[in-house]
């Protein structure tokens, strides 16, 4: 089993994209300012799941243009849950692209219709920031730059209308089968957020978690959480899956057997 410390994803020099590829499936990291973006690649078609900055548009361009084999429009785009980190950068990349953004029920719900979604239980209270504070250490302390704070009074915080410009993709619902990727399904997982997903290829084992699972510590559960009792359902159904590669939202790729039963499970006040 091969594991990647924490330390080789700080940003302390140049941020290099890698690819993973298995039974057909294929996903490009492309690590960012705050979070990781994944280009998932199927034969004809790309998703770019989350990117969490306006800084983080000309790497994930760079790695689209350097996809190889045919040249592949990229379909939609999609945010694992609308969290600041994660979707700052998706709207501007969504226009810039010409291409939709694909959301998921709950988040769907919240952006048409205003429905609330919770954010992590004790935010803004001093263990909540003491945590995250932890958490912004492990990233490398990047400082936000003057677009992501303008946009974060739109986007990803609790309350964020998330009315993005970009066209609204399809809807996408548990057991899903991802649009023009073969072999990927969506798995609503909610728990660190309402409005969760995961992205699973059941041949290759590949799970694409957003939050759900990070990896800071060589991978584990994360400890924030908005609903224990969803993020405790999430667990058992994800520990019945057989995976071997957890594309986490933070921190490098994760591999080995049966990852998601061996997984850790960290106290609230480590990162
Ligand atoms: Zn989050």
């Amino acid at each position: 089993m091969r594991r990647l410390g924490a330390r080789s994803f700080v940003r302390s020099g140049p941020a290099v994209p890698r690819v993973v590829r298995r039974a057909g499936a294929s996903v490009v990291a492309v690590p960012g300012r705050y979070s990781v973006s994944y280009l998932l690649v199927g034969p004809d078609a790309v998703a770019v799941a989350d990117v969490g900055s306006h800084d983080d548009l000309p790497g994930v361009q760079a790695a689209l243009e350097a996809l190889d084999g045919p040249p592949r429009a990229v379909r939609y785009l999609l945010p694992t849950h609308l969290h600041f980190d994660h979707v700052l950068g998706l709207d501007p990349l969504a226009l810039r692209l010409g291409a939709p953004v694909a959301l998921g029920r709950a988040a769907h719900a919240h952006v048409t219709r205003g429905e609330r979604l919770r954010f992590p239980r004790g935010f803004a209270t001093p263990g909540f920031w003491f945590t995250m504070s932890l958490g912004w250490a492990f990233q490398g302390l990047p400082f936000p730059s003057r677009d992501d704070l303008r946009a974060s009074r739109e986007f990803g915080s609790p309350r964020a209308k998330d009315a993005f410009r970009a066209q609204l993709g399809p809807v996408l619902t548990d057991g899903q089968p991802l649009p023009d990727l073969p072999g990927w399904t969506v798995l609503e997982t909610p728990g660190h957020a309402d409005d969760a997903l995961c992205l699973y290829h059941a041949e290759a084992g590949f799970l694409v978690t957003g939050d759900t699972v990070r990896n800071y510590l060589g991978g584990e559960w994360n400890p924030l959480v908005a609903d224990p009792h969803a993020y405790q359902a999430t667990k058992e159904r994800l520990r019945t899956l057989p995976v071997t590669a957890v594309f986490p939202g933070h921190g490098p790729v994760v591999e080995g057997r049966d990852l998601l039963q061996s997984i850790r499970e960290v106290p609230f006040y480590l990162p």
